[in-house]
């Protein structure tokens, strides 16, 4: 059920006054004025302590409570219309242009009107809380406690989409977006269906980015790829027989008990390459008989393969062939049918080859220049993502793609979910920073 939007915008500052106020720098004694922004004096104290990029005061309360109202409103998978018309609003303000919501419902903007595309991505969908009442802290009320903000999509990625708004807003401020074009995309349905809100934003707005950036929680650390997956329905078919003369019949579960064991071998059998490792496991088996006094009929098991750089999509498919070699048996993907908040119903394919991005890509370059200018070390630590993103369909279009997130991703879809506040205006400055560095 959609929240009352009227209620959605209560923590947005009645002052929205960006990019103006951005231009007049507060000077400490604005500190006070902070209250308006419902921040305590001693958060701010020590967020200022723990200060590693600066920013503006005003600007600073105002991307702090945009990520606050994002995680305020419930905005699960299929039920996010009133985030992205917050988003849209907020895009809207900041001066972005073209702000557009698509068929699917995601909402995208643009700053600058260069030749060069780069496209900021963050999904405001989130995982549900089933457990609202062992939190801490209320999952949705934005509520910052000691410099951290707590509630689910805090981590998992409001707190990023936040940092991707303001931090092209501060470039574009800048006029660091000259010779570009800036788009920011919140995006829908992730969580279900990973790079298929692209797949539709890119048709709608007839849009091929030279560079994008995918938004997911990296602990503020350059993320080079990630695995891809593969998620596989294999089905035996039997011939139903009473149980108690089970010989006129034909058994679907041990018609699948050889395929089980094929699949044991072919993990096994996953060889690592460049210090990666593959995967496949069954997660689910289940089979139908008319009575529990029947042979069964039909017996299905779920197969997650989870795939490496170097594996491709051939090799996958094939290694399905394999499992269901000889057998009365057959594999299919496990095609999931959504429909999203604007009544668009879509199909989602999950099968999607890993992808990985090299060091000396200029696209890295860019991250590595903007890292060392915002957080003032060199980017040691790279962070290969265990998790899909929507990085899959720039992938799949060839376009260069990199990843960098504020949050620990650890923190997403858990019970207490949070992230240091910090670490979201760190995020919102390298983003500023990558746009100047991208040419
Ligand atoms: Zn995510």
């Amino acid at each position: 059920m959609y929240r009352d939007l009227s209620k959605s915008y209560y923590l947005i500052p009645s002052t929205f006054r960006l990019p103006l106020a951005y231009e007049r720098r507060q000077p400490i004694s604005g500190l006070f004025a902070v209250s308006t922004f419902n921040l305590t004096f001693s958060i701010f104290v020590k967020s200022l302590l723990l200060m590693s990029y600066s920013m503006p005061i005003t600007q600073r309360a105002e991307l702090i409570d945009l990520a606050r109202s994002l995680v305020a409103i419930q905005s699960y998978s299929g039920r996010e219309e009133p985030a992205i018309r917050l988003a849209e609003k907020t895009m809207q303000a900041l001066g972005f242009q073209d702000v557009l919501v698509d068929s699917l419902g995601n909402v995208s903007g643009r700053l600058g009107n260069g030749d060069q595309i780069v496209l900021l991505d963050a999904h405001l969908d989130t995982v549900a809380v089933e457990d609202a009442e062992q939190w801490t802290y209320p999952p949705f009320e934005g509520r910052i406690v000691d410099g951290v903000l707590h509630g689910r999509g805090s981590v998992d990625m409001k707190s990023a989409a936040a940092a991707a708004m303001y931090g092209a807003a501060i470039a574009h401020q800048k006029g660091w977006t000259e010779g570009k074009s800036v788009y920011v995309s919140c995006t829908v349905f992730e969580e279900d269906c990973d790079g298929e809100n692209l797949r539709y934003l890119f048709a709608d707005r007839s849009l091929h980015p030279d560079a994008v950036v995918i938004c997911e929680p990296s602990n503020n650390q350059i993320a080079l790829g990630h695995k891809g997956k593969a998620q596989v329905i294999i089905t035996t078919k039997g011939v139903s027989a009473h149980g108690a003369d089970p010989d006129r019949g034909v058994n679907a579960v041990y018609e699948m008990a050889e395929i089980i064991q094929r699949v044991a071998q072919t993990h096994a059998e996953i060889q690592p390459i460049d210090g990666l490792r593959g995967s496949m496991v069954l997660s689910k088996i289940s089979s139908r008989a008319a009575s529990l006094n029947a042979v069964p009929s039909s017996c299905q098991i779920y197969v997650d393969r989870r795939i490496i750089p170097g594996e491709s999509e051939e090799r996958v498919r094939s290694e399905m062939d394999a499992l269901v070699f000889g057998k009365n048996a057959t594999w299919t993907l496990d095609r999931m049918q959504r429909t999203a908040w604007t009544g668009k119903t879509f199909e989602y394919e999950p099968l999607h080859e890993a992808w990985k991005i090299d060091l000396d890509h200029p696209l890295t370059q860019a991250c590595q220049q903007a890292f060392r200018t915002c957080l003032n070390r060199e980017p040691e630590d790279y962070v290969f993502w265990d998790f899909s993103t929507n990085a899959v369909t720039p992938v799949r279009m060839e376009i260069p793609t990199i990843g960098f997130g504020p949050g620990d991703y650890r923190r997403a879809h858990m019970r207490d979910e949070c992230i240091p506040i910090q670490e979201l205006v760190d995020a919102c400055g390298f983003y500023a920073q990558l746009i100047k560095a991208w040419s």
